[in-house]
């Protein structure tokens, strides 16, 4: 079998991972957006990347013919999608129609609600794409791929153990071990444990040095509106929890004197974090409203059977206009969007919706208020003209950066100093694996060779093998292939 890794070497994400036999069949694990690396030379909206040749011109996808990709000299048995997250799936739209996509059922319905909400996405619908369920094994020619669940900051997600021509190989997609289905990655790694691997694909996100690039970056944007300004931007007051459960802790704690509208962000598709924000809701007494894109992706997975989402919730809806002045839907809004926010107006009542003439009344009350938002930088300029509410905002997501634009941060702190802000909270816990959890997973499945994926720092990754593994880590460059 032969391996190249596309996307995901020396950066976070965009993995792209493509196996073949000797009788040129393939099948792809993962079709990740790389984030970095699209930012790095095209700009939305002005210069985006519009046609396949950009992608191959950049590097963001391996050169192919015709307008849809699908590879040259190969025959393409089917796509593996490991989790919902972009940069794990993100160019699907590229893909030729031909190949057929597999993913677990909840990544399937994330998928299909980003797709409500997203025109730029139109090219999913094309894809034929089918749900596997743990334990399933496709037979797909001469592979076999068998996906295990794992705990991960998402639902839905899967590592794959494949075996084609006598030899084995494990994925690990994204995974966790401290997370609140831990099982679940054991399950994974007592399979690849039991199976005798010849080479690991694993993931090391948080494989970083202390003087990580990204955390400076933070840094260097804190001192540009000093510099531009004369400002100084909001000090930011980290927690890093060990688990969920103290992540709501420590939220109830820092916020529970709070006489202030409370603000948090997070990630839409982050179930375990939202449950936990509603908790502390809960306890404080304070009413929860989602934005209308979180409360939509919430509703979807409720329907798809994941438990004790929130319920009763109000709805900030997104402003739109005509001719400057508010009006509640835009011709262009989707349509699926206004079903749901009908039937929340159905439920709940008129007042359930927030928008227009009652976001100033919002204001009044914004004390018994709990608003949890992927965009808070949206939000607050959402604020009508001539109210500064006093803010508590808690940054509760992975990365400092939405998916946008790095220097998305530098316009929320200038958004959060409009008013006033001038302390905020980042309270997580991490959806990967700890640096010094590699050396225990390495321990239990006892792979021939290991390559390190989704980490800018896979230079770093031998301080954290087991020292008899040292000299089987692999380091491909891109598109190199690597024969087991
Ligand atoms: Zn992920």
């Amino acid at each position: 079998m032969e391996v190249r890794i596309y996307g995901g070497i020396e950066e976070i994400g965009g993995n792209k991972i493509i196996l073949s036999s000797p009788n040129r069949r393939s099948i792809i694990l993962d079709f990740g957006k790389s984030f970095s690396r699209e930012e790095a030379f095209f700009q939305y909206p002005f210069m985006p990347p519009s046609f396949p040749e950009d992608y191959f011109k950049a590097g963001l996808l391996p050169p192919a013919k015709g307008p849809n990709w699908k590879m040259e000299g190969y025959d393409t048995l089917g796509l593996m999608v490991s989790h919902a997250h972009l940069d794990h799936w993100g160019y699907l739209p590229m893909l030729h129609s031909e190949i057929e996509v597999f993913l677990g059922e909840a990544a399937l319905r994330i998928i299909e609600s980003y797709r409500a909400m997203r025109r730029d996405l139109s090219g999913l619908d094309r894809l034929k794409m089918s749900p596997f369920k743990t334990g399933d094994v496709l037979n797909l020619g001469e592979f076999s791929v068998t996906p295990i669940h794992v705990d991960h900051s998402i639902p839905g997600a899967y590592g794959f153990i494949v075996e084609c021509c006598g030899r084995k190989l494990a994925y690990t997609g994204d995974l966790r071990m401290h997370g609140p289905k831990a099982s679940m990655t054991m399950d994974f790694i007592d399979a690849a444990a039991s199976e005798g691997i010849d080479l690991l694909i694993m993931e090391a996100t948080k494989v970083a040095p202390e003087n990580d690039p990204e955390s400076s970056l933070v840094k260097v944007l804190e001192n540009r509106i000093w510099y531009k300004w004369r400002r100084s931007p909001p000090k930011r007051v980290s927690f890093e929890a060990s688990d969920e459960k103290e992540v709501g802790e420590k939220m109830i704690e820092i916020l529970e004197r709070s006489n202030s509208l409370i603000l948090v962000e997070l990630a839409s598709t982050d179930v375990d974090r939202i449950r936990t924000v509603y908790e502390v809701a809960r306890k404080l007494d304070r009413k929860l409203v989602m934005d209308e894109r979180t409360a939509f992706m919430v509703d979807k997975l409720s329907e798809l059977g994941v438990r004790d989402l929130p319920r009763k919730y109000f709805v900030w809806k997104r402003r739109k206009g005509k001719q400057g002045r508010e009006v509640k839907f835009s011709s262009n809004e989707s349509k699926v969007l206004k079903e749901f926010l009908g039937k929340v107006e159905d439920e709940g009542g008129e007042e359930s919706l927030i928008w227009g003439g009652r976001r100033a009344e919002f204001f009044r009350n914004a004390d018994s208020y709990l608003v949890v938002t992927n965009n808070a930088t949206r939000f607050l300029y959402e604020i009508p003209l001539g109210i500064k509410p006093e803010i508590d905002f808690v940054m509760s997501r992975s990365e400092p950066f939405s998916e946008e634009s790095a220097l998305s941060l530098d316009r929320l702190l200038n958004w959060l100093l409009l008013y006033d802000v001038r302390r905020y909270y980042r309270v997580h816990v991490s959806g990967h694996l700890s640096p010094y959890q590699i050396k225990e997973v390495l321990d239990a499945i006892d792979p021939d060779k290991v390559v390190p994926i989704h980490t800018e720092h896979r230079d770093l990754f031998d301080l954290f093998v087991p020292r008899r593994m040292v000299d089987s880590i692999l380091l491909p460059r891109v598109g190199e292939p690597l024969v087991i």
